[in-house]
């Protein structure tokens, strides 16, 4: 196992894609269970903190060390099984999303969760329940997991099998491999929004695996996991639509969004059904237009959309229901960008992933932390709360960027400050924001988890009762609070 100390070696491990900056004194590559299993024992008993760590592309600092050592999972990257008949998949933590699902894809099927970055780690996304643009459709990674192995930080191995291992109200007991039982109790936390990374997930007569599956890194390490696929769709139509009006825009995801609910619910078939539906305000667009001079101009708003093409429905039918749609909502149709072929597909996935990395480089240019909300609210507060965020940064004068899974009522409202004073005023509106999402009956994190950055915000979502009994579950599972310490607690 190769183990690294000094400080060129490790310094990739001690920041992630937020910024934030931590330290340690080193950072350890298992090949294997056994490699974990070592690394704990000897922390445990020298009370070292562990920090696991995947692809480090997080953005709330949660795989980023304050002190103590790293467990890398660079070298847990092999992917075990890829079952075609049955459906399918069992890897090893540390393979790159990217290079899952192209294998994956190559033999025909879809791993559907996509985070917008794709150089994570199988083991990050799990960590962080992460979610994407197709999540709209698919759901997050937590309905995509079906069995984890997970090393605690007593060395015990638990095998968690989604449907075998569930509460009983209340009541969780989970047994290791070897036999030891932890008795857990389980608070009732009950969400409204159709995505959700803050804190444990906990809900009475729980799936066991449930509870592991967003953990940030603090109940323990996943050495294995397996996958549930689906499969790939023959075609996809892709779509980016500018509108001159802002509130058009936001009409037209509202109804893009129920039209799909509705042909969901009917099971219709030839009728809209969005895979993703993201949005980009004005702000957003403009910061882009260096890249794409094409972008039209006076636009207020553009919205990415796509929709699978399968064996019961045609290209020609579902383009015409979505030009229907563009152009009751007033977008012209002369300024929306089809992709016509798998090339074109992929250049507009680039130009969503373009505004994520984009306010990622300016915030590491200025040398300070992202500043961007992940809150999401019920589908019917939606467009209050999107004026809501937006009137607060226009009358702060901050300069800022709006963007995000809109068909999930999921913003990332990014600020861009200059300098730690701007920083510092663009905090107070952050936390205005995330009140708001709560008092919507929202979540401050949909998809990127808590981590060390947003611990802050999680105390307004639940109350000190439930967060106690998190913190014992906790305790239950790692009494010398040895992993991820300092994320979510
Ligand atoms: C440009 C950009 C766009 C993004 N878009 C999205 C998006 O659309 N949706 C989204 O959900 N996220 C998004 N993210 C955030 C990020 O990609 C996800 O959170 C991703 O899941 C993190 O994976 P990682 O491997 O980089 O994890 P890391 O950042 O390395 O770690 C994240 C957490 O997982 C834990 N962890 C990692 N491996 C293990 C393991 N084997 N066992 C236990 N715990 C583990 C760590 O301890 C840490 O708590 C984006 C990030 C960037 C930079």
């Amino acid at each position: 196992m190769i183990i690294k100390t000094t400080k060129d070696e490790i310094v990739s491990y001690l920041h992630d894609a937020s910024n934030y900056k931590g330290f340690c004194d080193a950072v350890y590559f298992p090949e294997n269970e056994t490699d974990v299993i070592s690394i704990i024992n000897e922390c445990r008993k020298t009370n070292t903190p562990i920090t696991i760590s995947g692809s480090g592309t997080g953005l709330t600092g949660a795989r980023v060390p304050n002190g103590g050592i790293v467990i890398a999972t660079d070298k847990l990257n092999h992917i075990i099984e890829i079952n075609k008949e049955k459906f399918f998949a069992v890897t090893e933590p540390g393979v790159l999303l990217s290079e899952f699902q192209e294998k994956v894809n190559q033999q025909g099927l879809l791993y559907p969760p996509d985070p917008t970055e794709r150089n994570c780690f199988i083991g990050g996304t799990i960590a962080t329940n992460a979610s994407g643009e197709k999540t709209f459709k698919y759901g997050p990674t937590r309905s995509y997991v079906e069995e984890l192995h997970f090393i605690l930080s007593d060395d015990e191995k638990l095998v968690l099998t989604r449907g075998k291992e569930k509460a009983d109200g209340n009541e969780l007991i989970l047994h290791s491999l070897s036999g030891k039982k932890y008795a857990l109790q389980i608070p009732h936390l009950v969400s409204k929004v159709s995505k959700n990374s803050a804190g444990y997930y906990c809900k009475k007569n729980m799936d066991a695996i449930d509870l592991f599956i967003g953990s940030e890194g603090t109940l323990g390490i996943i050495t294995l996991a397996k996958l549930k696929l689906v499969s790939i769709p023959s075609e996809v139509i892709s779509c980016v639509v500018f509108f001159k009006e802002e509130l058009s825009a936001l009409n037209f995801v509202r109804e893009a969004r129920e039209a799909s609910f509705t042909s969901r619910l009917y099971r219709k078939e030839n009728s809209i059904d969005a895979l993703a539906l993201e949005y980009y305000d004005k702000n957003s667009l403009k910061f882009l237009s260096g890249e794409y001079p094409q972008i039209p101009s006076n636009v207020s708003a553009a919205v990415w959309f796509e929709q699978e093409i399968n064996e019961s429905s045609t290209q020609e039918t579902l383009l015409n229901n979505w030009l229907e749609l563009i152009k009751k909502h007033e977008a012209n149709e002369d300024d929306t960008w089809f992709a016509s072929d798998d090339n074109e597909r992929k250049e507009l996935e680039k130009f969503r992933y373009s505004i994520s990395s984009k306010v990622n480089e300016y915030v590491s240019s200025k040398g300070l932390k992202k500043l961007g909300t992940d809150a999401a609210v019920p589908d019917e507060s939606f467009e209050k709360f999107y004026m809501f965020s937006k009137s607060l940064c226009e009358s702060s004068a901050l300069r800022y960027v709006i963007y995000g899974h809109f068909g999930n009522s999921h913003i990332h409202l990014n600020m861009l400050p200059e300098n730690e004073d701007e920083y510092s005023k663009g905090l107070k509106i952050y936390e205005k924001i995330c009140r708001k999402a709560v008092e919507m009956n929202g979540t401050v994190s949909a998809e990127h988890g808590i981590g060390k950055l947003k611990k802050n915000y999680l105390s307004m979502m639940y109350s000190e009762d439930d967060l106690i009994m998190m913190k014992k579950i906790k305790q239950t599972l790692d009494p010398q609070f040895l992993l991820g310490r300092g994320n979510i607690f």
